[in-house]
């Protein structure tokens, strides 16, 4: 499969006043046609600043990339000026944000929301853009299109609104679809027809997808690609079955571990213990080292890089360090 998208040591910080927040810091990675690329850990791990930077809406003065660049069928999206970013934005890469409710207009109706990128970035009239607009809520699994059209968002659920989001996504046949945390918010049954929807368009068009989640059911579903994020970098990253069945990193351990198990009794969810780091008291050490049942003295004091450890596997922890091993 041919790259898409590549990222090359992209470094986003926050800055206010003399505190500096690595929200994502260093982190490399790559998502081919057609592959669905998962990105998963705990809030505040650096997965949505990875989706902010690429699609251009970290701002400054708070926010800064500040180092990396992103290439997208080979154009730097860093060095493109803001119109060709907003144009490829409305054409080639589409998000969807994990609150429709706060993604939507409240005071525009559905069928116009759906019609604008239709009309501004697809050039089509307004009557083609309506009728387009109808199709497109028809496609997304939701009846009585017209009337919807003509409904405003807080007279939609939770689930149609995320379907509403999905439908304005898919509008311009982006190349690559960024949906983050798409169905946190949605009970069981709508995120399982959700994710339906998602693979059936990524099948239909070969669309990229990178999904960010940090539900472990939700990446064995769609990934085909998981990259583990902890604290601004990865820790971990992997051919899904791979990663699944033998997780290096004890991170990537502890979040398989707090997955339950269908079928077997727990009296007790395993969560991982502590919390994750103040990025603000971030030290040489291995960011994982407090909460690491196989914590060594060399973890204290210097951080291990991502290596490879296996085929399409690799991780960043000094457990995997040959010469400390043979030590
Ligand atoms: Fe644990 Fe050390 Fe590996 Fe970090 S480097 S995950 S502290 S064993």
């Amino acid at each position: 499969m041919k790259d898409l998208m590549k990222i090359d040591h992209l470094s986003t910080y926050f800055v206010n006043g003399t505190d500096q927040v690595k929200a994502v810091d260093d982190v490399s990675l790559r998502v081919r046609e057609g592959e669905t690329v998962c990105i998963v850990g705990e809030s505040g791990c650096g997965k949505s600043v990875t989706a902010m930077s690429i699609m251009g809406l970290v701002e400054e003065p708070g926010g800064k990339i500040v180092n990396g660049e992103i290439h997208f069928e080979g154009r730097d999206l860093l060095q493109l000026s803001k119109n060709e970013l907003r144009t490829l934005r409305g054409n080639e890469i589409s998000m969807i944000f994990q609150e429709p409710m706060s993604s939507l207009n409240p005071v525009l109706k559905i069928g116009q929301q759906i019609m604008e990128p239709l009309i501004v970035h697809q050039k089509l009239s307004k009557k083609d853009a309506r009728n387009r607009a109808i199709e497109l809520i028809e496609q997304v699994g939701i009846s009585r299109a017209a009337q919807i059209a003509d409904s405003y968002p807080h007279e939609l659920s939770g689930g149609m609104l995320q379907r509403i989001m999905i439908a304005i996504a898919i509008s311009s046949s982006p190349k690559l679809l960024i949906a983050d945390e798409p169905t946190t918010a949605l009970d069981v049954t709508i995120q399982a027809q959700i994710l339906d929807m998602l693979r059936k368009f990524k099948e239909q068009s070969n669309m990229s997808i990178m999904l960010i989640t940090h539900d472990l059911g939700v990446v064995a579903e769609m990934a085909d690609y998981v990259i583990v994020m902890y604290a601004g970098k990865i820790v971990e990253e992997g051919e899904v079955v791979k990663l699944f069945q033998n997780p290096k990193h004890p991170y990537t351990q502890g979040l398989l571990k707090s997955k339950p198990v269908i079928n077997q009794r727990q009296d007790e969810l395993y969560s991982i213990p502590g919390q994750v780091p103040n990025p603000l008291e971030l030290t040489e050490s291995c960011y994982f080292h407090d909460r690491c049942e196989h914590c060594m003295d060399i973890c204290r004091t210097k951080r291990p890089e991502l290596k490879e450890v296996a085929e399409q596997q690799k991780t960043a922890c000094w457990l995997y360090e040959e010469a400390l091993v043979n030590a």
